[in-house]
């Protein structure tokens, strides 16, 4: 994870640069700030910086994302780079131990770019109703995997999310680490709620407030992560409070989003059984909307139809779908592959061309749907 994949911060990115560059980073440091502030892909971004191998880092700003250290971090699996969160005594076969959720870690940290909740993380593993902790064969296991572990880079890191569920018989242990830790070793410790971690370790970590997110970059990221217009982009930022995850669980309510989607499932349900009538009087209601509604529908309905393609291949990683959406997409994307990505993809940008050069709107719609029907049975 590399600093530019980070919104916004700017100020505080620059400040972590400088403390690698004066060689002044602090072995514990606290990352404390909002949810959905950005704080854990900050704390990945930061030990990517320190550890990349590559000389012109400074002058970049960012570490290079190519060396064999970043080659291993972008994919959170350097054997230096260690994590451990909150989790659930789970069944006999799996030890609550955060080693043994990595493979789901991973997962959902790669699919978000870091930007996760807590409430991600539980519906992710599953255990929504059971109360996750920090224990003590976890803090046990911390002390291990410092000791034994053999090293390739510069430092070991330790990231420890949500450091307030840390279970309070664990602390000692934790404590303990902290005011012996091992060499070389940098202890990154991110919280929301600071006022429930003990003062004695409070005491041991150099705090590191990350602040709200300014809605201008919000409104950037929301834009290009997700395709959607201005005003929904400002809004969903203004509402947001600063939080990144926030705006992309409003976006997800969004009216116009729903509203677009439910519009364009029974579209193509429409096209895949060749419904005439049906295809002549939705387009005729389209054409009444507007141009401007009408751009942002196809627009829409573009990224349905690449979400659709990548579904194919890459499952939900690097796609972003409402949980109401999945059943849809799990049975339309068959119908979107490699003979008719590229028509689909012309074909939708030509409609786009030819609304916003006057072309009467329902023909243009009635056209497209008809090429669709064609283009839908290419299997
Ligand atoms: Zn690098």
């Amino acid at each position: 994870m590399q600093f530019n994949k980070i919104i916004g911060q700017d100020h505080l990115k620059k400040k972590l640069r400088e403390t690698v560059k004066n060689n002044r980073v602090a072995h514990a440091q606290l990352f404390y700030g909002g949810e959905g502030v950005g704080k854990l892909p900050l704390a990945i971004a930061y030990a990517q910086f320190i550890n990349c191998k590559d000389e012109n880092k400074f002058i970049n700003g960012d570490s290079c994302g190519t060396c064999p250290s970043c080659n291993k971090y972008n994919k959170l699996i350097h054997p230096d780079l260690h994590f451990v969160f909150p989790i659930a005594g789970g069944d006999e076969s799996k030890k609550p131990i955060s080693s043994n959720f990595l493979t789901e870690w991973r997962e959902l940290l790669l699919q978000n770019d870091g930007y996760i909740t807590l409430n991600d993380w539980y519906q992710k593993i599953e255990i929504e109703r059971k109360q996750a902790v920090i224990n003590v064969s976890e803090c046990n296991q911390i002390i291990q995997t410092l000791n034994y572990t053999s090293y390739e880079s510069d430092y070991k890191v330790m990231i420890i999310w949500m450091v307030e569920k840390l279970y309070y018989v664990a602390a000692p242990k934790l404590l303990k680490i902290l005011e012996e830790p091992p060499d070389k070793t940098l202890f990154l410790l991110i919280a929301e709620h600071t006022e429930q971690i003990i003062n004695t370790i409070m005491s041991r970590l150099l705090p590191v407030k990350i602040p709200r997110i300014d809605d201008d970059a919000i409104t950037e990221a929301i834009k290009k992560r997700f395709n959607v217009d201005d005003p929904i982009a400002n809004q969903v930022a203004q509402q947001a409070n600063g939080s990144f995850t926030e705006a992309v669980s409003l976006l997800d309510q969004s009216e116009d989003r729903k509203a677009n989607f439910d519009r364009f499932k029974d579209w193509m349900r429409m096209c895949w059984t060749f419904d005439a009538q049906g295809l002549l009087d939705f387009s005729e209601k389209v054409a009444r909307e507007g141009r401007e509604s009408n751009k942002s529908f196809l627009q829409f309905s573009l990224v349905a139809i690449r979400n659709s393609l990548a579904l194919n291949y890459t499952k939900y990683a690097y796609i972003r779908i409402a949980e109401e959406e999945r059943v849809f997409y799990e049975n339309f994307s068959p119908f979107v592959n490699h003979l008719n990505i590229v028509m689909f993809t012309n074909e939708f940008n030509k409609a786009i061309n030819h609304i916003e050069r006057n072309v009467h709107s329902a023909l243009v719609f009635f056209d497209l749907s008809l090429t669709i029907v064609k283009l839908l049975k290419m299997k």
